[in-house]
């Protein structure tokens, strides 16, 4: 089948298997041009494995310090009439360039929010591993199914506190317009933190510990956005921010039930960036076309692979790595300083429909995106024929 981007709203409903093989390429050309310390992790979990920032770690642990990894992720095989997910696409390539290298590589396509899924990676572990030193937790999902209680929970993106009106940007009619935003109610807060927040990180250690499956000194972090006033009213202080919030708890909590292990639980936060979750949010679209407008000026954008990178060498695997008053590792800094921000604020009052493109990256936004799906990449001929039908092995 020939295969063209189909967008919906914020999504593409659909992605090519050669593109997105093309993107990983790419990530572990990249990782392998860096001369990264031999002192990395050997055996890593990557729970959200597939796509954006949890396919960066995984790329990053096995090119750049010869890791095995595990991965679990949540995708959808192809058939004959429909293409898999980006994330299927991706796993499938990672798994081959892995096994070109010799390097170990397996994943769990299913919730990782279930108890199920926990079980068949401590078993697989048990199997093929022995034990983990590193696990990553890079999960980004509208809804969770309590496996206690067999709830199902879902995140909101709304304000706290009272309504916020704002600019934003739509990606499918490709026009900026004001949002008026109406605040969250209590229990959507409180199923936002159920969803996004720290807890499933906390039972996937926990279960992990119990399971004997983790080394002594083992590291864990968990992925955040903390962001500066312009996205805070959407992000920081609004419902996904709450949950983040709760990360900073879970961490300690980690660290504390496995303190005869001795793990080393941290939040990182990271930098905005076109991914499926981020396209998702209202404002960021906006927000991250302007800010990659800005710092590909200052000579400062980094995608997941870059920011992935130096969180290994500089913050995980450093010998004192510095963090934040409140334990975690700070990888943003180069957006939300206080110059960087200046210089976006301007364009975010003055962003309009009539000069948004001229004031923002909107070809780099709208490529990134594109590049997600494995559409728009150089070297891929997207008119030639080519089999949907991918598996892993
Ligand atoms: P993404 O949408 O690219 O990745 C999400 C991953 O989670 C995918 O591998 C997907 O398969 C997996 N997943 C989702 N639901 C699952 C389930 N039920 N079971 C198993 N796997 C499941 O998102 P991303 O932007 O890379 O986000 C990863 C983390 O990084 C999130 O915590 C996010 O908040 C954080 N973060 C993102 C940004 C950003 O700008 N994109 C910035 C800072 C931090």
């Amino acid at each position: 089948m020939v295969i063209k981007p189909k967008v919906r709203g914020f999504i593409c409903t659909n992605a090519h298997p050669v593109g997105c093989a093309k993107s990983v390429e790419n990530q572990i050309a990249y990782v392998e041009s860096q001369s990264l310390e031999q002192t990395g992790p050997k055996n890593v979990l990557v729970i959200g494995c597939s796509t954006g920032y949890g396919l960066a770690s995984r790329i990053t642990s096995a090119f750049g310090y010869g890791a095995n990894t595990l991965g679990i992720c949540f995708e959808k095989a192809p058939n004959e009439r429909k293409t898999g997910t980006a994330g299927f696409y991706n796993t499938a390539a990672f798994h081959e360039q892995a096994q070109a290298k010799g390097l170990y590589a397996k994943s769990i396509n299913g919730d990782a929010f279930s108890d199920e899924i926990k079980q068949q990676t401590i078993d697989l572990i048990k199997q093929d591993l022995g034990q983990i030193d590193l696990v990553i937790y890079s999960l980004a999902s509208p809804r969770r199914t309590d496996p206690e209680t067999g709830e199902v929970y879902k995140s909101t993106l709304k304000p706290v506190g009272s309504a916020y009106t704002t600019k934003t940007y739509d990606t499918d009619k490709d026009m900026v317009h004001e949002v008026n935003l109406e605040p969250a109610n209590e229990d959507e807060i409180a199923q936002t933190v159920k969803v996004m927040g720290g807890e499933d990180w906390e039972r996937w250690m926990s279960q992990l510990g119990a399971a004997g499956v983790l080394s002594e000194n083992c590291k864990t972090t968990a992925y955040t956005y903390i962001g500066k006033e312009l996205t805070w009213p959407i992000y920081g202080q609004a419902t996904i921010g709450k949950a983040k919030e709760d990360l900073d708890r879970a961490a300690k909590a980690i660290m504390s039930e496995l303190s005869s292990l001795a793990v080393q639980a941290n939040v990182s936060s990271l930098k905005a960036l076109v991914t499926q979750a981020s396209s998702a949010i209202p404002v960021m679209p906006l927000y991250i076309s302007l800010i990659y407008k800005v710092m590909k000026q200052e000579g400062t954008h980094q995608g997941c692979i870059e920011q992935i990178v130096g969180l290994f060498d500089q913050r995980l695997y450093a010998a004192s790595p510095p963090t934040d008053d409140m334990n975690r590792y700070r990888m943003d800094g180069i957006e939300t300083n206080e110059a960087t921000q200046a210089k976006i604020k301007v364009l975010w009052d003055k962003v309009s429909q009539d000069n948004f493109h001229e004031l923002s990256d909107y070809a780099g936004y709208h490529s990134d995106f594109l590049n997600l799906f494995g559409f728009a990449f150089e070297g891929v001929d997207y008119e030639v024929d080519v089999d949907p039908i991918v598996h892993w092995s």
